[in-house]
């Protein structure tokens, strides 16, 4: 029981319950914690298996890492448009 809150990318709610500690290591695992609830994390991980079968990733290969973040930044409402279609947008980086 921390009390810290943030407010949530994914369910837009103000005063969510935080992650204790960032999910996973590096500046993503950082900004999960910073701007998505305990709850949408939590949501994540009950479809994480899914996902990574329906995507087919496999881990041997580095850029599955990378269809892996960006999977889950869809998910999580980082990229700023909530249920939005992937890969229409153009990615300034
Ligand atoms: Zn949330």
């Amino acid at each position: 029981m921390s009390g810290a809150t943030v407010s949530c990318a994914r369910c837009g709610r103000g005063e969510a319950p935080a992650l204790a500690r960032a999910p996973m290591p590096g500046p993503l695992g950082a900004e999960i914690r910073a701007r998505v609830c305990s709850d949408c994390w939590e949501e994540w991980r009950r479809v994480e298996v899914m996902a990574i079968n329906e995507l087919r990733l496999n881990f041997m290969d580095p850029s599955a890492q990378d269809i892996l973040a960006a999977e889950i930044r869809r998910f999580l409402g980082l990229d700023g448009a909530p249920g939005a279609e992937p890969e229409k947008s153009p990615d300034p980086r």
